[in-house]
């Protein structure tokens, strides 16, 4: 399977004693966290997009990502690979390695012209979240609004991200933007990690209206297993945390004890997010626009809470299980786990080159 985000790289340079290099944080052996190679092994995975951040929103400190995804494939090469085009991709299944696919969430990393992306498409970037929060192309889904959808210089990005054959992943923009993207992109588009808004009314998640235009574009939603998105009592839950906190903190400035206690008692009261209800967006977004358009994604080491049977990278069967109790069949289980996005992957690929034939 093809997993649509994950957010290993936290672990080297977002943690508390980051920045780290990989003897400090293996990924050969079980770690602390949601990803490693003996249970991407377990879970079947074929490949990921991989989200390569630095420390710092810097170019430098964006090259030493690169530097340690190299690293990466140098230490661990009999296990991981790194992929650039759809082809290789297949080919990585076939020699039986984990392809990792370099991807970006948050294009504020590209800066205010179109010279990063075609510098980082050199390097291999090949996905992009067009906004995280609220930048340059585009507003975020729960930012500011800026633009009422993307800018002038987002529909010149969308034109050159077509061009050069780079996805365009639409998780984290606003609806509006998601629109705007799909009345400009000339290939199918992402979502590299969210899920339907029908069933969990939070503004990460997609609408029914642009699902059915996302079928019509060719692009798929790769379902995230993020219990916040999946169910919105979870959502509630965080936000009373939150709110809690700082009720706290005021009533019991100095009184580190009691804010234990009582962040505690909340903790206990997680609601509880099950493979079943991942399942009914499966089900759901199946039903709206077909299995054509469906692919998975764990955002695993890119969140606190996971859902029970789904929390790390092994998970992947238990969700496949639940769907073919549900009646789905062996060619669909099939299709949202490589082959649509291997075929999305293809047809942005195709796309561009007939760009380039036109436009060299
Ligand atoms: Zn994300």
């Amino acid at each position: 399977m093809v997993d649509g985000h994950n957010d290993l790289f936290i672990h080297y340079f977002d943690c508390k004693s980051c920045p780290r290099g990989l003897t400090d944080y293996r990924i050969d052996t079980l770690n602390s966290g949601h990803t490693d190679i003996p249970r991407m092994r377990k879970g079947g995975v074929g490949g990921v997009l991989l989200n390569i951040f630095g420390r710092e929103r810097t170019e430098q400190s964006y090259m030493g990502a690169w530097t340690l995804l190299r690293q990466i494939e140098k230490d661990y090469g009999s296990d991981l690979k790194i992929v650039k085009s759809s082809s290789e991709m297949k080919s990585a299944f076939k020699e039986g390695k984990i392809a990792l696919l370099p991807s970006l969430e948050g294009a504020v990393r590209l800066g205010e012209n179109l010279e990063l992306i075609n510098k980082y498409y050199n390097l291999g970037l090949r996905s992009v979240t067009f906004a995280y929060s609220t930048n340059l192309l585009a507003d975020g889904s729960d930012d500011t609004t800026k633009y009422n959808g993307i800018s002038t210089f987002g529909k010149e990005m969308v034109a050159e991200m077509n061009k050069l054959g780079v996805l365009i992943d639409m998780s984290h923009i606003s609806a509006k933007a998601m629109d705007d993207i799909l009345a400009t992109s000339k290939a199918p588009v992402i979502f590299s990690h969210s899920n339907a808004r029908t069933l969990c009314d939070v503004n990460r998640n997609v609408p029914d209206s642009i699902l059915k235009k996302l079928k019509e574009n060719r692009g798929m939603i790769m379902l995230t297993f993020v219990p916040y998105f999946v169910k919105k009592e979870h959502m509630q839950w965080l936000d009373e945390g939150d709110a809690l906190y700082y009720k706290t903190l005021n009533d019991y400035p100095d009184d580190s004890l009691k804010m234990e206690s009582i962040m505690t008692r909340w903790e206990n009261s997680e609601p509880m997010v099950t493979v079943a209800d991942m399942a009914d967006h499966f089900d759901y977004v199946k039903k709206l626009i077909g299995v054509d358009h469906i692919g998975m994604a764990g955002d695993y080491d890119g969140i606190q809470f996971t859902i029970k049977g789904l929390e790390d990278v092994s998970c992947y069967p238990n969700l496949l299980e639940e769907l073919a109790k549900r009646g789905w069949k062996e060619d669909e289980l099939r299709k949202i786990t490589s082959e649509n996005f291997l075929r999305v992957f293809k047809e942005v690929e195709k796309q561009a080159f007939a760009i380039q034939k036109t436009k060299p």
